[in-house]
């Protein structure tokens, strides 16, 4: 039986040295950037980021959600949460309509813009490599252990002993444990999340109204008929319209 997994970053532990970000694009068989590594953003080529703030680093990545609303709104099951805890995708059955952008309430998935074929891209917590008995690169490669990997109530565990043993330390809150219905990522840290740029203030259910928000945009036809045919209809028409659209963006450029 696979067991649910999960990553604790632990703020306090990181010393900004971006091995974590470097490994994510080998591990990914992503370009590696050029210019400094602080000043990158989540991509189709990054998976996940290292941030500045005064002197705290911190990383972003996708939080894993236990009901993922990307998932919820994918019409052709592209994205899935596993049994192990990850989110993973089927870059094949992408059909490129985007709605998991914006569903996600933490502005995680990207899209390859520039590809003819393109798909949705995000850190899918190495769930190949996890199944291969390895560490997800991020883990194995941080030297403070400031990013943690392993069964997700462990982490939840080693994340409350800290906030309760370190008071001062911490601030008391653990990140991802309940947002948007919880998450197999959790972050702890020094100062309040929105200081670190974390999206806060979601509430603790799951997110149906991003869900709802990115199916609104979707005509009656596709969301209420449930008329199948019709809906890949409007969805390869919708494929088209975005295709054109990035090549006259290209064009434009
Ligand atoms: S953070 Fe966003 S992309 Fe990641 S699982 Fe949650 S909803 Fe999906
Ligand atoms: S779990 Fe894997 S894909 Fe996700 S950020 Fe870490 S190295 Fe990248
Ligand atoms: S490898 Fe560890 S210490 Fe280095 S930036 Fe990443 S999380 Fe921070």
């Amino acid at each position: 039986m696979l067991k649910e997994n999960g990553i604790l970053f632990d703020v306090t532990l990181c010393v900004g040295c971006g091995s974590c970000y470097k490994k994510c694009k080998e591990v990914n068989s992503l370009p590696q950037a050029n210019n400094d590594f602080l000043k990158d953003h989540l991509s189709n080529n990054t998976y996940t980021v290292v941030e500045q703030y005064d002197k705290l680093y911190t990383r972003k990545l996708c939080m894993h959600c236990n009901e993922p609303a990307c998932a919820s709104v994918c019409l052709v099951g592209a994205i899935k949460k596993s049994p192990t805890g990850a989110v993973v995708y089927d870059g094949d059955k992408c059909i490129g309509c985007r709605y998991c952008m914006q569903a996600c309430p933490h502005k995680v998935p990207r899209y390859e813009w520039s590809s003819t074929k393109p798909r949705i891209r995000k850190c899918i917590m190495c769930n190949n490599r996890v199944q291969e008995g390895k560490l997800p690169g991020c883990a194995e490669i941080c030297p403070t252990e400031a990013t943690l990997f392993g069964n997700i109530d462990k982490l939840i565990e080693v994340a409350k002993n800290r906030l309760k043993d370190n008071p001062e330390k911490y601030y008391q809150h653990i990140y991802g444990l309940e947002e948007a219905g919880g998450s197999h990522v959790l972050i702890i840290s020094p100062v309040p999340f929105e200081q670190l740029g974390y999206v806060s203030k979601l509430p603790k259910e799951s997110m149906p109204e991003f869900t709802m928000r990115a199916m609104e945009k979707i005509p009656s036809v596709v969301v209420g008929g449930g008329v199948f045919l019709s809906a890949m209809y409007w969805l390869t028409k919708r494929k088209n319209q975005i295709a054109k659209e990035e090549k006259n963006n290209t064009h434009g450029n």
